[in-house]
């Protein structure tokens, strides 16, 4: 009984338990996650922010250094051929300069194109010097100060271009300074970077999430994946034309997601517990009053079996009680006391409706005799043959009782004088003509009897004084007969 209860319990434990924290898990998860997921796109485009700016603060930098040397008398002597010296002490290799300027080479050019450069601090630009300067005397002859990036033969390069202005205010020029810098060292700058992954890459990508405009740069346009497990970002830069120059993509891993996970779980195994302990508390709880009815079950069906067997002796008692109140010991019909209780509601009833009772009263002949010749046993086997006789004729409504040592009465309830003389005659043919067979004795025996009804009688006992009366007529005139009153009314 117990382990059944055990069993159901943790059935009952598994499955709830389950289901409750299943739906916790799933709804916290899906709730927070995406909080997370946005956090992390927040966090994912200032870093494209603040990464794009320090870019163009570098970018500025060269700006600012071009704009500053183009407005140096000494560079305007230069350029007018005067100061051969200035580029020697000033930007060639020894100097530091260019070095300390974080610029890759500073190029003079006069109106006439004639070029001249100062170093290369790039090693791959150094390689290719030639070309590169005529490429950048065709390309940009026609602008007068220009700042933009460039892709010289898959080498991205950022450059300013600035005249070369005499300080005294006339403004008189003479050519232009060319400042360039390598892009590809700016995005691998490891000192300010905060992707782990930066690749360059050529190609273009169509659509774009975000774009940027920088002081320097005139259009840089990003795109961000972040289906990975990494976010990826596309950063596209076109040049002053707005022509798509370079594409460098930038990676990192989606920290705060992940860092959001581990919360969203470490709150699920929490959450896991409090409720493992909740459903145990619980369910220990339900056992606990389970087994607890059971018992108080049980006791309450002890006790109710106990008081129904009480109840059934108690009533038992009441039968016997009844019996011996009631009923007579020997013959087991009405005793006197039954008999006038009963008789007396009848008479009630018949009072009330208007109708007849009678009351034949029956005593046994000479019946001390019987005792003194065949015993009292004997004597007291004919009382109970007389009372069964009886019974074979009366019907359920007739009242029959004993109501002395060896008298009877029979109370009729509503019969016809006619009748109830029938009936009294049958029974007194039947003792006579019953033979009493006991213990080698054969005898027969009558009686005798009184009929009388109520009439203006109000009173059981009157009408059974009267029925008394006609019994003693019956035994004076003869025994063995019925004396009657002749008609209802009397
Ligand atoms: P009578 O014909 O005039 O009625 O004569 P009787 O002998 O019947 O006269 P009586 O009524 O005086 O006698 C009644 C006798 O019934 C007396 C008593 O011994 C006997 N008796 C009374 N009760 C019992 C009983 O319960 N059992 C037996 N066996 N005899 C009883
Ligand atoms: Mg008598
Ligand atoms: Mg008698």
């Amino acid at each position: 009984m117990i382990s059944k209860y055990i069993k159901n319990y943790i059935i009952y434990f598994i499955i709830s338990y389950t289901l409750v924290f299943g739906i916790i898990f799933l709804i916290s998860y899906n709730f927070f996650i995406n909080d997370f997921i946005s956090l992390e796109k927040i966090q994912n485009k200032s870093n494209i922010k603040t990464f794009l700016n320090n870019i163009n603060n570098d970018l500025k930098n060269l700006k600012n250094i071009t704009e500053d040397y183009s407005k140096w008398d000494d560079a305007y002597t230069f350029i007018e051929g005067k100061n051969e010296e200035f580029i020697y002490e000033n930007f060639r290799e020894g100097s530091g300069t260019l070095g300390n300027l974080n610029i890759d080479t500073i190029i003079y050019l006069n109106f006439k194109n004639k070029v001249t450069y100062s170093t290369y601090s790039n090693k791959n630009l150094e390689d290719k010097k030639k070309n590169f300067e005529s490429f950048l005397i065709n390309k940009f002859k026609e602008k007068q100060n220009l700042d933009t990036i460039i892709n010289y033969d898959s080498t991205f390069l950022y450059f300013s271009k600035k005249e070369i202005q005499k300080s005294d205010r006339t403004g008189d020029s003479r050519g232009y300074l060319i400042t360039i810098k390598s892009l590809n060292d700016i995005f691998f700058d490891k000192s300010y970077t905060i992707f782990k992954d930066i690749k360059i890459n050529n190609e273009k990508t169509l659509t774009n999430d975000l774009k940027l405009d920088l002081s320097t740069l005139k259009n840089v346009k990003i795109k961000f994946d972040t289906t990975s497990n990494k976010i990826i970002n596309y950063i596209q830069f076109f040049d002053y034309n707005d022509k798509y120059i370079i594409s460098i993509i930038v990676s990192n891993p989606r920290d705060i997601v992940n860092n959001g996970e581990e919360t969203i779980y470490m709150f699920n195994l929490i959450v896991s517990i409090i409720l493992f302990l909740f459903f145990l508390f619980f369910f220990k709880n339900q056992y606990l009053i389970q087994t607890q009815n059971d018992t108080l079950n049980k006791e309450v069906e002890k006790r109710t079996g106990q008081l129904d067997k009480a109840l059934r002796k108690v009533n038992d008692k009441n039968k016997e009680l009844y019996t011996l109140a009631n009923i007579d010991s020997l013959t087991k019909i009405r005793n006197r006391r039954c008999f006038f209780i009963d008789s007396n509601q009848a008479l009630k009833k018949v009072i009330k409706n208007k109708e007849t009772l009678c009351i034949l009263m029956i005593d046994i002949d000479n019946f001390k005799s019987v005792n003194d010749t065949y015993g009292h046993a004997i004597g007291d086997e004919v009382l109970i043959k007389l009372s069964a006789i009886v019974n074979s004729v009366i019907d359920d409504e007739t009242i029959f009782g004993r109501i002395g040592g060896e008298e009877f009465c029979i109370t009729f309830y509503n019969k016809s004088l006619d009748e109830v003389t029938n009936i009294s005659q049958e029974i007194r043919n039947k003792c006579a003509n019953t033979l009493i067979e006991i213990n080698n004795y054969k005898f027969k025996f009558t009686v005798s009897m009184g009929l009388s009804c109520n009439g203006n009688l109000t009173d059981i006992d009157k009408i059974l004084n009267k029925s008394d009366e006609l019994l003693y007529e019956a035994k004076k005139s003869g025994k063995n007969r019925l004396v009657r009153v002749n008609r209802l009314n009397i």
